[in-house]
């Protein structure tokens, strides 16, 4: 605050005694009279605690292999989607009965993001800015949206449509310890501006808690929470309505005007911080038990300020909106929290840049944008960093949307993998409604490729695909490359399966077999990459390895029909009969009387050598009405 110790916000919400101005100057005080808050260090403890926790747990991950899974509540996800129950889960469904009784204490004193947001808004105060609150009436619901989204939609979902037939209920399984940490989390490369978006962006230009405003998921349900938890700030009557409670809320609540009216701080934006009983210079205020805010009638609320008129309201939600689906999972790097915070920076930016445009008179911070109709050079500055934002946002929103035309392009190519890759050239098994929806996928994902600012590892493995059903083998080796550069784990495991298979197809198995190693050095489980290195192995001449391949695949999945069958052919050609019969008994299981199915085991067994085995896959699928080339018998 510039003078004294109230905003104007804050004068406009209430009417605050001149007393709070009243600067006092004695140890334990600020400069503006109001006491120092001494919880703030305790909370700051808190918080620098709880990171370096953080840090300790990825340590003690990195050292051991082995760890207590993420405590982060998007972890939840996977408990209530596939019954994954796991720390997260446990953390957020504790947080949330602690909120029932206590109120929104977990947000205050036990969450990272808003460490940053307080680190940021204390470093901002250090250099004489002080972030002033963004206030909306319709942007403040985007939290529990966001919520219902990520919690409660999917499980909606499934009970309605479920076209993957899953259960109604998963089934529930212990995850609490993992070995694999990092599995759900946004590499380093998007954690960084992640954080830098949702604890220092939205900071700057919406106010100290403007990431918990207007965009934390887990804040909407910890705010619901909030409304039904008897744990309150309370008032005694000592209160002389001084006023430094709300100076010194970071949270933006109007303390003293909610003690006068109700008794009580009713906001859910109340993060339970103390700060606001610790400065109070009579201590009327304190935390205590009663009535919860669902409990107070609806016609004594308070007459709130918003920052925007109504239809700049509704302009912002559409902007919201806008730029949430213009961002979100861009480049397959926008993760869906930090797509809420670069959301509402926008909005605020769209907002203000119009305002600069029509407004006679307006200010940022104590930057002069505009004064007496003429926009001053902090004006400019402020309209070309807004532009250079908002055009970053549109370049994403078109990127996007040729990227979710690809992938739906993509969705409608019904051609089974082992089909495509049974031999070099697949496009004889292209239907025409296939063959249109590659040339149109094909061409939208070179358009997000060529155009976008970023390389998308995501569309390059999409690309590679609709290149190879194309014809250009080549071409899809390389995009295949490209996209494992990018990529970890499970994806890039799976690009470069992919690129190893369609070598062995093109007979250059060196190569196919190093990309194959790559794979499995990945994840060591991609039982399909085994079964590839086999085939390359064997076709080095390097037969009793490739067996050893094949043998660790089956043991791994004894329903493997084609390494059985491989193992089958290899034993056979060796003079080994008793087991090739083994193996062969064992493929037949688990091979499904599908025509197309023994013409694919009869194509990869012929490539071998093993031409017995192949033949008889060729008769049975002639049997089935499918000629040994594949054609159909009809
Ligand atoms: S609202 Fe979200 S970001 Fe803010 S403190 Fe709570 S959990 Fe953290
Ligand atoms: S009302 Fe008081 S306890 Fe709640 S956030 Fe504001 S200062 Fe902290």
């Amino acid at each position: 605050m510039k003078s004294g110790c109230v905003s104007q916000e804050l004068k406009a919400v209430g009417a605050i005694s001149q007393r709070a101005t009243a600067g006092v100057t004695a140890p334990g005080y600020s400069k503006t009279g109001i006491r120092k808050s001494k919880t703030g260090r305790w909370r700051a403890a808190a918080l620098i605690a709880l990171n370096l926790f953080m840090i300790a747990h990825i340590i003690q991950w990195r050292i051991v292999g082995k760890t207590v899974s993420p405590i982060e509540p998007s972890e939840t996800m996977y408990t209530l989607q596939r019954g994954f129950v796991n720390a997260g889960f446990v953390f957020f469904a504790l947080a949330i009965l602690a909120t029932l009784i206590f109120g929104r204490f977990v947000c205050g004193w036990g969450c990272h993001i808003l460490a940053l947001q307080d680190l940021c808004g204390w470093f901002l105060k250090k250099i004489g800015l002080h972030p002033k609150p963004f206030r909306s009436r319709l942007l403040v619901y985007v939290p529990l949206i966001g919520a219902l989204y990520m919690f409660l939609w999917p499980v909606v979902y499934r009970s309605i449509w479920n076209p993957e037939h899953l259960p109604l209920i998963p089934k529930f399984t212990n995850h609490l310890v993992t070995t694999n940490f990092w599995q759900t989390f946004p590499s380093i490369a998007v954690a960084i501006p992640f954080l830098f978006i949702c604890g220092f962006v939205t900071v700057y230009f919406l106010g100290q808690k403007g990431f918990c405003t207007y965009a934390c998921p887990y804040g909407g349900f910890f705010g619901l929470a909030d409304k039904f938890s008897p744990g309150k700030i309370r008032v005694t009557p000592a209160c002389n309505q001084c006023g430094h409670c709300t100076a010194t809320c970071t949270s933006n609540v109007a303390v003293h005007a909610e003690v006068k009216q109700y008794g009580m701080v009713v906001d859910p934006g109340c993060m339970k911080c103390m700060d606001c009983v610790s400065v109070f210079p009579n201590d009327a205020l304190y935390f205590g038990f009663g009535k919860p805010t669902i409990l107070v009638p609806k016609s004594n609320a308070i007459r709130k300020n918003y920052s925007l008129t109504w239809p700049e309201e509704i302009i912002g939600v559409v902007v919201f909106l806008g730029s949430f689906l213009a961002v979100r999972g861009v480049y397959a790097l926008v993760p869906f929290l930090m797509a809420l915070g670069c959301a509402t920076v926008t909005t605020f930016l769209a907002l203000k840049t119009w305002r600069l445009l029509r407004a006679k008179e307006l200010s940022f911070y104590r930057f002069n944008l505009k004064y007496s109709g003429k926009i001053r050079q902090a004006g400019w500055a402020f309209a070309a960093f807004s532009c250079a934002w908002i055009g970053l946002n549109a370049h994403s929103g078109w990127v996007r949307y040729h990227e979710v035309l690809g992938d739906r392009a993509f969705k409608r190519v019904q051609l089974p993998d082992e089909l495509a890759l049974a031999q070099p050239n697949p496009a004889r098994w292209l239907r025409e409604a296939d063959r249109q929806n590659i040339v149109q996928g094909r061409k939208y994902f070179e358009a997000a490729s060529n155009f976008g600012l970023f390389a998308n590892k995501e569309t390059l493995q999409k690309l590679a695909w609709f290149e190879y059903l194309l014809g250009d083998a080549d071409q899809a080796v390389q995009l295949l490359s490209q996209a494992a550069e990018h990529q970890t784990g499970e994806s890039k495991a799976l690009s470069l399966y992919y690129r190893g298979a369609i070598l062995n197809r093109q007979g250059r198995h060196e190569e196919a077999h190093a990309s194959l190693e790559q794979a499995l050095a990945e994840r060591d489980d991609l039982i399909l990459a085994r079964q590839e290195k086999g085939e390359s192995l064997w076709q080095l001449g390097r037969r009793q390895e490739a067996v050893s391949v094949w043998a660790a695949a089956v043991q791994r999945n004894p329903q493997l029909a084609l390494a059985n069958n491989e193992l089958a052919g290899a034993a056979r050609l060796a003079g080994r009969l008793d087991e090739a019969t083994a193996y062969e008994e064992q493929a037949d299981k688990a091979t499904p009387n599908n025509g197309l199915f023994h013409w694919v085991l009869g194509r990869r067994l012929q490539d071998l050598g093993m031409i017995e085995l192949a033949k008889k896959h060729f008769q049975q699928a002639e049997q089935l009405r499918l000629g040994s080339d594949g054609s159909s018998g009809q």
